[in-house]
């Protein structure tokens, strides 16, 4: 191994036997997709796992974003205070919805929205907020839900980073209106693509389940202009079979970063988030902010690149500095989101991590 890649993120895989073995009565069934009986299984222990009254998976998380945001049927035109500290599936899910994106701030010490900036944002138009538990670190719901219940505002989470968090030992998806979870091959939990929508209101669940079938209602009756989003039978399989590991694979990872915070703690110029008070985490990424005075992003990220080990610029660029947005938005309104995306890096972190990696990476960045 001396000398092979490593990379940002390696997806986590159950034994060959143990899915084989999984997707076996499907060639009895001969029902790949459509709700099958792995869905509804995973949807049942899903909902167990993750302590949330209702969830609906899909076939991805950028899906089942974009379809919450089409359930809510806001008028378009509609405002959606969001951050663009963020991956690319958050604001393109408001604008894909004919809905504008209003780009509120982040906070230094955690990423997450800045909830103090939220409300001088709030227009006539705006109908929903739309923030990211970034990086896992959780945004402070309980001021936003305050703001929301004050302006009657939707709270849609993107809590793609979020998979199993807990927040004062409640699961994160019972939060806002809905969450939307990720299960893409390379987050915490996997069922290769895929995702889901954690919510409480049974119209919402029924209209979701609906807009991801081309809002079909019955054989004869089609109400909704849907699409089609069903996260099929063999991606299903596969999160029943990752999610009977998912608790040791979040243990291990739990390693890597403990192991991250001894070696690069208390080193001038580096700054790592703290841990969040009352949040239990899954310890999905590991980013480090490397303060300009001291250190050059870009440079430790080529470093380590020559060496073989693949960091992430991540969230670089802005989403609100995305090409496709040229000229609608300004970087400047959110310069702390700005100064972050210029002098962050996410570091490889994936359960099976050696330690002896973590503290090589830790060295080539201690040793620019
Ligand atoms: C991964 C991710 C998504 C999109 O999820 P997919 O399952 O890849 O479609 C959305 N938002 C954030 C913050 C993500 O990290």
């Amino acid at each position: 191994m001396e000398n092979s890649s490593i990379y940002v993120t390696r997806s986590s895989m159950p034994d060959k036997e143990e899915y084989f073995k999984e997707i076996e009565e499907l060639w009895e069934t001969h029902i790949l997709t459509n709700m099958g009986i792995k869905h509804q299984q995973l949807e049942k222990e899903l909902i167990d796992f993750l302590q949330v009254p209702a969830l609906s998976l899909f076939t991805n998380g950028h899906m089942a974003l974009e379809l919450t945001l089409q359930a809510m049927d806001f008028p378009k035109g509609g405002e959606v205070i969001s951050t663009p500290f963020t991956f690319a599936s958050t604001t393109h899910a408001i604008v894909r919805n004919g809905l504008v994106p209003v780009f509120c701030d982040i906070k230094e010490k955690d990423y997450t929205i800045d909830e103090n900036k939220i409300e001088h944002l709030i227009t006539p138009k705006t109908v929903a907020i739309l923030p990211v538990h970034v990086y896992g670190n959780i945004c402070n719901v309980e001021a936003i839900q305050k703001i929301a219940d004050t302006y009657q505002l939707k709270v849609i989470y993107d809590a793609a980073h979020a998979f199993g968090e807990k927040y004062k030992g409640i699961g994160i998806g019972n939060f806002g209106d809905a969450s939307m979870l990720s299960f893409h091959a390379t987050k915490v939990f996997n069922t290769i693509e895929g995702g889901a929508v954690c919510y409480r209101d049974k119209e919402l669940g029924e209209k979701l389940y609906r807009l991801k079938n081309f809002g079909i209602r019955s054989e004869e009756i089609v109400d909704g202009i849907g699409a089609n989003a069903k996260m099929n039978e063999f991606q299903a399989a596969m999160g029943l079979c990752n999610l009977r590991h998912v608790k040791d694979e979040i243990e291990k990872r739990k390693r890597v970063v403990d192991r991250y915070r001894e070696n690069l703690s208390d080193i001038k110029g580096i700054k790592i988030s703290e841990i969040q008070k009352e949040v239990q985490s899954s310890y999905s990424y590991f980013p480090v902010l490397f303060q300009k005075e001291y250190f050059s992003r870009n440079e430790i990220y080529d470093k380590l690149k020559e060496n073989r080990i693949f960091a992430r610029k991540y969230f670089y660029p802005l989403t609100n500095a995305f090409q496709c947005y040229e000229g609608k938005f300004d970087v400047n309104q959110t310069p702390v989101a700005f100064y972050a995306s210029e002098n962050i890096l996410t570091l490889p972190l994936y359960a099976d991590l050696a330690l002896d990696d973590v503290d090589k990476i830790c060295r080539i960045i201690k040793d620019r």
